[in-house]
């Protein structure tokens, strides 16, 4: 198929885009329409001056196995991974980073000859977003997560992992918070909202306050666990939701005086780890972020 070169194509190519020598990546999810990696990604390749396309993949679980086999067939560069086939990426894979050895879930896999090759650049991107955009330096601090899924798991390795303290633990499921607190037994334990009024960072890691497919307010996310107005002046309290990039949960938090910071940053910071790990190119983060609207996520 050849056409227009869309917006986010190669400039180089803009006679007939894709082209016969067109690279393709992309993002398998169920529901992945929603996705912002294909406009991260996208800006990244043609920043990059490289001649790759970046496509969305609706998946069902029962089907992950054969789209993976059917990409390395293919040729395909490789995929992130979102929900909820992070921990069958990670299980799919013939090697796999020490990371995602340690958390049992995958945000991406590179095909490399007959390898399918499975990597976590949540942690990293993580940790990237906070020294990068808010000059926050986890070695050494007092951390505190909000919930005990995929995402808060990555989060409380990556803090650990950065030097931090003490990462305590609050979620709605206690045995969920053990199991999360576990992974890193030499800083992690289980705490109660109350002890996170002391934490230099407050990273929520549930669903709260994310809108949802119509731009409503996602009634199955429910309330916050922890009301953000006890937070405030001397502590950084990040909300990895990214849609809305600054919730309400956060506003709350700033108008007491914290310093706030939207999910935005750990999705820019994941994908461009995963355009590093396929390019070998510095990810060109001015373009990714231009292409998810860096303002938004200022409060
Ligand atoms: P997940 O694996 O399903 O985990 C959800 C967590 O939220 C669990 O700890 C769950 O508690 C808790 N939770 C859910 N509903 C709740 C409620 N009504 N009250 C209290 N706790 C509740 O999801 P996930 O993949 O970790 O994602 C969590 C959030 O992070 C999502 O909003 C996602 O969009 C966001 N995220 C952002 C990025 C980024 O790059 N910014 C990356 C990944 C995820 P239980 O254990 O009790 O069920």
């Amino acid at each position: 198929m050849t056409g227009p070169m869309p917006a986010g194509a190669p400039a180089q190519a803009a006679a007939a885009w894709p082209s016969a020598s067109t690279r393709l990546a992309g993002v398998v999810g169920h529901p992945v329409s929603h996705s912002l990696s294909p406009r991260l990604h996208q800006a990244a390749y043609r920043a990059l001056a490289i001649d790759w396309a970046y496509l969305a993949f609706d998946v069902v679980p029962e089907s992950f196995e054969a789209a993976v086999e059917g990409a390395k067939a293919l040729g395909v560069v490789g995929f992130s991974v979102t929900m909820p086939h992070k921990a069958a990426a990670a299980r799919l894979a013939t090697r796999r980073s020490a990371i995602v050895r340690r958390l049992g879930a995958a945000n991406t896999l590179t095909f490399s000859g007959r390898q399918i090759v499975a990597d976590n650049t949540d942690c990293e991107g993580f940790i990237a977003d906070l020294r990068q955009e808010i000059s926050f330096e986890p070695q050494g601090r007092r951390c505190g997560v909000i919930g005990a899924g995929g995402a808060a798991r990555a989060v409380i390795v990556a803090l650990a992992e950065a030097g931090a303290s003490e990462v305590l633990v609050v979620n709605r499921t206690r045995a969920r918070a053990f199991q999360a607190a576990m992974l890193v037994p030499n800083s992690g334990r289980v705490g109660r909202p109350e002890e996170l009024d002391t934490a230099d960072l407050i990273v929520k890691a549930t669903p709260a306050g994310m809108l949802g497919e119509a731009g409503q307010t996602n009634s199955s996310a429910g309330e916050s666990l922890v009301d953000s107005s006890r937070f405030g002046s001397g502590q950084v309290v990040v909300d990895l939701v990214y849609d809305p990039p600054v919730t309400e949960w956060l506003k709350r938090a700033a108008a007491n005086g914290a310093r706030v910071h939207g999910g935005l940053g750990m999705l820019v910071h994941q994908a461009a780890g995963q355009v590093e790990l396929w390019t070998g190119a510095r990810p060109p983060l001015a373009e990714m972020w231009e292409a998810v609207g860096r303002r938004a996520n200022r409060p």
